[in-house]
Order: C-alpha cells, then structure tokens, then sequence
C-alpha cells in the first residue's frame, strides 16, 4: 500500500520585506546590509565603565562612584548625552507599566556629583524620568572620547522586583548605575522609557565593579572575581578551584560555614573586584547568609573549555539544591545542540531572588519547586545568546531574544523529560492563551515595536515568534535551520542586529527568498485555524482541500485512519503554503478506504478545532 500526500507548489514572484524609513535609511547609509550583514559602514559606540559601590545591610542605602569613558565611533558630532538611570522607575511619580507597592518606591537614584572631563557640572534629581538629556558644552566629535564621572546614592526598595532587598541582608542589585543610553545607526539616542515593562537595550562595554561589604557577606556578580586570596578565606578558594574543573555539585559555603564565619576574611570591610568585557550590563546579589554550592560544565567539546555554574540561595530554597546540576546541563546542551554554539562567558550563577530575570552571566530566579522551576531556570541560560551575546534592542523587538529564549526552553526540555509533557506545558504557557482570544491584542503583528504593546506585548515577545522559530525549523530542516542560524550569529554577535538583519542572513544562507515566510509570520495579522474544506474520492484515492483561515503558515500533521483499522501520520511543513497561503491540496494516494482524518499542529493550536477532522459518512 502507498500513502503518499503531494502538494502542488510553483514560484511566487518574490515578495519584498516592509522597511520602515528609519530601517531604509540604515541600508541607504550602508550600516547595514541586505544580504544580512553588517554594512560597510556599521558602527556602535561603547564605554569602559570603573564602577565602585558600598552596601552596609542592613542599611539599604548603596552608594556608588564611577568613571565612564565614552567612545562615539559614530559618523556623528554628539551635542548631548543621554543617561540613563533606571532605577529612577521606583520614584512615586514615575511612569509604570504596571501597579506597585509603597514597598516599592524610593527616591531612586539620587546624583551627589557629576563631571564632564573633570568639569563639574550640576544635576536636576527633581525629575522622574530614567532618561536625562546632558547637554554637552564641548561635543564630541566622530572617533572622540568623552568622559563622566559620578558620584550617587539611592535604597534597595524594600519589595524586590528584578532587583531590590531579598531580605534585611540579601540584596540583589541590578540597573544600579547611571549608563549613558545606546546611540546607533537607525534609532539615534534610544529614548525609550524604562516603566518595568519592556527590557534593555545597551552597549557592548568593559567593566570593573568594585564591592565594599562587611566581612562575611558573599558577593555574586557578572564578570569574573580577580581578587579572591583578597576576600576569601583559603579553603574556600580551595574548593572553588575543584569546582571549576568538577562535574558534580560542590558546596562551596555550607550554613554552619557561613555561621562560624569560616567563608571570607574577616577584615572590617571586604572589596570584592569582579570584571567583564564586552557585556551589555552588570548586576550583582550580596548575602551574610545564602548558601553557595557550584560546578562546571565543557561547553566547547572541540577545546574542553569549561564554564562554571553557581547557586547562591536560603537554606530553605529546596529547588536550588539542583540549580547547579541543571544549570551545568543547560549549560553543556546548549553550547552543542541549540542554538549549538559554546556558551560565551567563564561563569553563570543563579542568585535566589523572585524576578526570574536575566542578567549577563546572573539570573535571578525564584525558588520553585519541580519541572516549573527547571523550565525557568533553562529560560532564563537561555538568554545568555540572546540577548547578551546577540545585542539586541530588547525594548523595541522583544521577540529577538524573548522569542528564542522560549524556543530554547521548550528544545532543552525535550532533551530530559518527556516529550509530550514538555509539548503540553509549552502549549499552556506559551500559545493557548493568544491563540483563542479573539481580542485584537492577540493578532498585533509581531513586527511592531515591543514598547508601544501592552496588554500584546507577552503575545508578541513569547509565544508567537517561538512558533515563527519553530516554523521555520520545521520548513528549512535542522541542518539549514542551525547553518542560518549560525551565520546569523556569527555576523551579529556583540553588535545591535535588528530583524532584517536576521530575515536577510536566512535568506542569504538559504539562497532563495523566504520573505512570503517573514511576511506571513512577523507581519501579518494572522493567527492559527486549518479547515477541512473537502475531502473528495477520486481514482488514486483521495483529494483532500484544506483552507488556512487564521493564515499563519504552519506545519502540521495529518492523521489517517483506514477502513481495516490501519493508520498513518504525516507531516507537512510550512512549505504548504508557499504556493497559497489561504488553501492547500493534499492528494494521499491510496487503495484504501479512508474511515476517519484529522489535521492537528500540535504546538501550533488551533484556535478552533471543529473543522480539523473529517469522517466518512456510514
Ligand atoms: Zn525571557
């Protein structure tokens, strides 16, 4: 018996891509490139931050020092600055995305001095922006330098957030001081708001972060710890050393440890000296008495380089007793499968808090129980491509990083639970939820920017380009998917690409056009809903006529059931609906008598299932 299902496919003329000015004036500028890369003339500016901080909890009062060296490698004579202080979203008149607690408030960040070249200048601290234009008495001119010194203070806001007090002396900071904002080639100064919503966009810069706690409280941060014989107490380092080549769990910093003062020296104060090159931001959690377990894992099989994975957490967070087991696998699956290339950074620790954020080399989960905390945990690894690696303008197309870090986690968790479990969790978290709303939020094209979408925004950034990924997958193959994939990220690792860069790349790998694709999934309106129009006997066996109602070129699977009890299951790709998008033809060649069919997405629901099976009339 043959079952054999054809589609009729011819070419389309190809489509074109809609560019908004601000992109087109991009490529006219040749920054960028229309065959994905980057242009003969990209630029980005950068920074090199020296950042000093002291915290005495539990005082929540942080005071900070820094110097920033600017660099404008732009075509373009800066007037201004634009600084960024994020944390001025606590102030009671700031704008929120959301609702928040009197808990959450403070003064936020409060500038005590400010230079500009050795000059002081003066600060207005009476606004409640995060975004403060300095207007510049000498510009800075293309290639130049300029540099900024600061002097703040502000209080970790009693309720916690994506940073803020864990407890009276667990702190996780995050966003805490001031940065000068992204300047580059298709936005100008990026001046979005920072209200809690949408997330970050930021320059590649080096950084040294100078932390001044009391003896014996621990501090996490990004970036790699250069004086530990200065803040340690020797068998500690000892077994952080073991832990950088082991595969198992060590802990590192036991509770009777921690109580007997046995963990760092104990001196009045310590300054811990982390640094990081060539990140997009810096964070850190400080404790007197989280615990702290570590390992490692080889994330580049071709050189054996290893890359340590931490936990620092209460005694009574029971998920994180395996954070660093998981984190480790994590950090291993990704570097080899997907996206399948080395994790970028020589750490990672996972610091107890409740944001389930991501930080470079840092996230900041929460203590949940179960495959629910595992499947965070991965999320939040995830990010360390993309964003951190990638550079994207996460407040503006969320679904750059937002989109992958969702595909990855639901990739991962096939790879050590059930499959089908997985596939379920996905399609509860991630799809039902916009898939049958038939309010219009759930159909905003995913092309739109990130910081105009609100009640749209977890549609557009989650679920719907996780799909679009997975689409794409399904219709390229694993082999040309990842080869994109990685030409992809190898253009634009450590630079600010933006979805065309990415569209153009895949079309370039590729060879051919994939714009009907972009433009179905990224800019459309459509959603998910197959019909079965007609299923018609004819001499080979049967025509089977499907329409696409909600449009959204998916893969799917039909599932056959024969009159003698037989079935079969096969699968189309979104190449299906190259030829039409609004209907397709199946013709399943066959002897057969056909009893019953169904066309199912699997994780591409269907927002209505009444037209997707089919059963022979009696
Ligand atoms: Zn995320």
């Amino acid at each position: 018996m043959c079952v054999f299902i054809s589609i009729c496919s011819f070419s389309l003329e190809a489509q074109s891509l809609n560019e908004t000015r601000d992109i087109k004036d991009a490529y006219t500028k040749n920054t960028r490139s229309r065959d994905g890369q980057p242009g003969v003339k990209y630029w980005q500016n950068t920074a090199t931050y020296a950042i000093s901080i002291s915290a005495d909890p539990p005082s929540r009062l942080i005071k900070g020092t820094e110097t920033i060296s600017y660099t404008n490698n732009s075509p373009d004579t800066l007037n201004k600055l634009v600084i960024k202080l994020i944390l001025n979203q606590h102030k009671p008149g700031a704008a929120r995305y959301g609702g928040s607690g009197m808990d959450y408030q403070t003064d936020g960040i409060v500038i005590d001095r400010f230079s500009i070249d050795g000059t002081d200048g003066l600060w207005d601290n009476t606004n409640n922006t995060t975004l403060v234009d300095v207007l510049l008495k000498k510009s800075v001119l293309p290639g130049a330098h300029i540099n900024l010194e600061f002097d703040w203070h502000y209080d970790v806001s009693k309720q916690a957030g994506r940073e803020g007090m864990i407890d009276s002396t667990t702190f996780y900071l995050g966003y805490f001081y001031p940065r000068v904002a992204v300047y580059d080639d298709y936005l100008g100064w990026d001046k979005t708001e920072f209200t809690g919503g949408q997330e970050f966009y930021n320059d590649f810069n080096q950084y040294s972060l100078k932390v001044s706690v009391p003896a014996n409280y621990v501090v996490w941060a990004t970036g790699v710890l250069k004086n530990p014989e200065q803040v340690l107490q020797s068998a500690i380092i000892k077994k952080l050393k073991i832990a950088a080549t082991a595969d198992s769990t060590i802990s590192i910093a036991n509770k009777e440890e921690l109580l007997q003062h046995k963990v760092t020296l104990q001196a009045e104060r310590n300054i811990w000296h982390f640094e990081a090159s060539n990140v997009s931001d810096i964070a850190l959690g400080l404790s007197d008495h989280y615990l702290w377990d570590a390992s490692s894992a080889v994330v580049d099989n071709k050189t054996g380089r290893r890359a340590e994975m931490q936990a620092a957490y209460s005694d009574t967070a029971k998920a994180f007793r395996s954070i660093v087991h998981d984190g480790s696998y994590a950090l291993n699956w990704y570097s080899h499968n997907f996206p399948g290339l080395p994790y970028p950074y020589p750490k990672m620790t996972a610091f107890e808090g409740n944001a389930d954020m991501e930080f470079p080399m840092l996230v900041n989960d929460s203590s949940i129980d179960g495959p629910e905390g595992r499947r965070v945990t991965d999320h939040e690894i995830a990010h360390s491509w993309f964003p951190f690696y990638m550079g994207v303008n996460e407040s503006r197309y969320a679904f750059m990083d937002e989109g992958w870090a969702t595909t990855l986690e639901l990739l991962i968790g096939r790879s050590f639970s059930d499959p089908k479990a997985v596939d379920k969790t996905y399609r509860q978290g991630r799809v039902s939820h916009w898939a049958t709303d038939k309010l219009a939020v759930s159909q905003i094209p995913i092309i739109t920017p990130s910081s105009e979408l609100k009640d749209g925004y977890r549609h557009n950034a989650y679920g719907k380009p996780s799909l679009a990924y997975l689409a794409l997958k399904d219709l390229l193959g694993d082999d040309v998917f990842k080869k994109s994939l990685h030409v992809y990220m190898d253009r634009w690792n450590g630079k600010h690409p933006i979805p065309w860069d990415f569209f153009y790349t895949f079309n370039n790998v590729t060879g051919k056009s994939l714009n009907w694709f972009w433009n179905n999934w990224f800019f459309s309106s459509n959603y998910i809903d197959l019909s079965i129009s007609s299923v018609q006997k004819n001499a080979n066996g049967y025509a089977v006529s499907i329409a696409n109602i909600g449009g959204f070129a998916i893969p799917f699977d039909v599932y056959l059931e024969f009159a003698d009890g037989s079935n079969q299951v096969i699968h189309q790709t979104p190449q299906i609906w190259f030829a039409n998008e609004k209907k397709a033809g199946l013709a399943i060649k066959t002897n057969k008598k056909l009893k019953s069919l169904r066309i199912d997405g699997n994780l591409f629901m269907d927002s209505d299932l009444r037209n997707n099976s089919w059963t022979t009339n009696p």
